[in-house]
Formats: C-alpha cells, structure tokens, sequence
C-alpha cells in the first residue's frame, strides 16, 4: 500500500501530461485496481490508504478525525460491501433469493459509502489548490454563471443536507453538463449516470469531533483545500 502511495506521487511530479495524469489518478485512492477477470473471481474491494499524512490537512481536519474516519468509518463501509457482496455469493449458489431487498439495500449503501469516501479523500489536498482552472474553468462558467456562483451553491448544498450525506459536483453526461446534488446517506437522491468529480462529506463523523454542531463551519473550512486539479483531471475523464 506504501508502494501505490509513491507510485502516485512519483506521477504528480513527473510532469506528464493533463490525460495521462487522468489516467494516472484513476488507478488511485478515487478509481482502484482492476479486478481479474473470470467468473466469480474477482477480488474483494480494498481500501486505498490515504493520499497524505492524516495531520496533512491540519488545521481544516485534525489527525485524530482523519484517523477515525479513514481507518474505522471508511473502512467499514468497504467491509460491509465485501460482506455484502459474500452474502450475495452464497444467495446464488443457495438459489435462496428470501433477503435480496435488503442485500440490494446494502450493495446500494456500503458501495457508495465506499465509493464517496474514496473520493473524499482525493477532493482535499493540503492547502488547497487555486480553481477551478481550464476546462473545468469553462464548465463551471457556463453552468453556474461563475465560479464563485459555483462554491456558493456547492457550499450552500452541502450545508443544508438533511441529517447525514453530502454535497456533489457532478459531470451529467446526457446533457453534458455540472451539476450540484445532494446525497442523503450514501445512495439517495442522485441523477442516474453523473461522475462526481467533487464531494463534502456531511456527516456528523466527518466533523463533529472538532467543529461541534458547527457544520457551515467545517463546510466553509473544506471549501479552502479543496483539490481542483483533481476536480479537473477527473471531469476531463468523465468527459472522454
Ligand atoms: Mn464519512
């Protein structure tokens, strides 16, 4: 896992080009590893460690929540999918369909609990990045009329999402377009088909610790290291 981590850093430094950089950033923490091929021989999903120090994003995010959060709330979502996903195995070979709701309910929940978090991580880099720039730049413009129109809805958004979830910006491929959605839980309320190039995780866990009750603080906070390089290479991803 140390070796992915260099890996990736050795790529943000090579210099290599805005594609090939996207193609890069898909393999890690956000896209994973491919799975073997063949039937019923994939490996179980394994949690990527984080793309920085947990004191990185200090004072934003103390150590101890990025601890938490990464190494027990995240990592259990990515043992709930893998449960989930063994209990569906044996449902199969039972042909014994009688908990599918409920397995399906979990497969939905777990998965984008592990999906969202994984690119939790790399929506955040230390300090911030200055953007959006270039064609995200452009997307952002004609969508929300500016870029600070943008972060004022995002944050808006994020802010006033009831009980837990999160704010998205997301690329809508049949329209081609951004677009800012709320997520309840994990897996509620989204538009079928959008790449989230962004995401705040609202959840009590993710702040509580240090902000209290203060969620619009810990938004606004968020807003300041947000990695929209990242944003960018994985819109020009989404719109290939
Ligand atoms: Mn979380």
């Amino acid at each position: 896992m140390a070796d992915e981590v260099t890996r990736r850093n050795t790529l943000k430094t090579a210099g290599i080009g805005a594609l090939g950089i996207a193609a890069a950033g898909m393999t890690g923490a956000w896209g994973g590893e491919a799975s073997p091929g063949g039937a019923g021989t994939q490996a179980p999903y394994e949690q990527a460690p984080l793309p920085y120090r947990y004191d990185a994003l200090e004072p934003v995010l103390s150590e101890e929540i990025l601890k938490i959060h990464h190494g027990r709330h995240h990592a259990a979502y990515v043992a709930g999918l893998n449960d989930t996903l063994e209990r569906l195995k044996r449902a199969r070979a039972e042909d014994d369909y009688a908990e599918i709701r409920a397995l399906s309910r979990d497969l939905a929940f777990h998965g984008s609990g592990h999906i969202l978090h994984a690119l939790y991580w790399d929506s955040m880099t230390p300090g911030g990045t200055e953007g959006p720039t270039g064609e995200l730049a452009e997307m952002v413009e004609a969508g929300f009329g500016s870029v600070e129109a943008c972060k004022a809805q995002f944050a808006a958004a994020t802010k006033a999402v009831e009980a837990n979830g999160w704010g998205v910006l997301a690329f809508e491929p049949v329209g081609r377009r951004l677009v800012i959605l709320q997520i309840e839980n994990h897996q509620n309320l989204t538009i079928w088909g959008v790449a989230p190039l962004l995401v705040c995780d609202a959840w009590e866990h993710a702040y509580y610790l240090q902000y209290k009750n203060r969620r619009g603080d810990y938004v606004d906070a968020f807003m300041e290291i947000i990695d929209w390089e990242g944003a960018r290479q994985r819109c020009l991803a989404a719109m290939r």
